[in-house]
């Protein structure tokens, strides 16, 4: 299986990623989570990424796209994965069909979680609180609200267009979020 979950931020990505990933066995790749890595061991990458990802702004499309290409390539992503977080601009969706195409796969589904933005602000904030993030002050939030309408909302038509989305309400508990995106994914037959 070949997934892309996408929504803005604070729909729930992370936490759903990986369930979903679990139940169909193959590995979650989360972007956000790579960077933080990097940040927090002071690699090169992570120092290029910071004032981006501090600032609420996308790391731009060179490294973060060098970065998904060797993550895909290690062995435990032969049989499939679920991206989080990546792709996020319209020149990603490129060079994502571009790795995925070369190894002559193809991209199963792209699950959208859709939630409320007011919720979506709350959860962040009361997420500050908890994970201390850097980047969840209500500042950087709006920002990077603002940046997803702009630059990532116009992949849902792109992947609408080609009849692999699926919309999956995240509003609400946990486990009735990753009940839906399972009843809406065990329907499309797996590659
Ligand atoms: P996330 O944990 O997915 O919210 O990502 C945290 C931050 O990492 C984002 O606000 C960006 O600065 C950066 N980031 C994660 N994924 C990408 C991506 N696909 N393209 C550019 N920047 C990204």
């Amino acid at each position: 299986m070949r997934l892309i979950l996408m929504g803005p931020p604070g729909a729930g990505k992370g936490t759903q990623a990986r369930f979903v990933a679990d139940h169909f066995g193959v590995p979650a790749i989360s972007t956000g989570d790579i960077f933080r890595a990097n940040v927090s061991q002071g690699t090169p990458l992570g120092i290029k990424a910071k004032r981006y990802m501090d600032a609420g702004e996308y790391v731009p499309d060179e490294v973060t796209n060098l970065m998904v290409r060797n993550r895909i390539d290690e062995d435990d992503a032969a049989p499939g994965f679920l991206l989080d977080g990546y792709p996020r601009t319209l020149a990603q969706v490129t060079e994502l069909d571009g790795m995925i195409g070369y190894t002559g796969h193809r991209l199963d589904a792209v699950v959208v979680l859709t939630v409320d933005s007011e919720e979506l602000v709350q959860r962040l904030l009361q997420r500050s609180e908890t994970d201390g993030r850097a980047d969840d002050t209500e500042d950087v939030i709006r920002r990077r609200q603002e940046i997803y309408t702009e630059q990532t909302e116009p992949l849902i038509e792109v992947y609408r267009d080609r009849g692999i989305l699926v919309e999956v309400d995240g509003m609400g508990e946990v486990d009735d979020v990753t009940a839906r995106i399972f009843a809406a994914l065990d329907v499309i037959p797996q590659s």
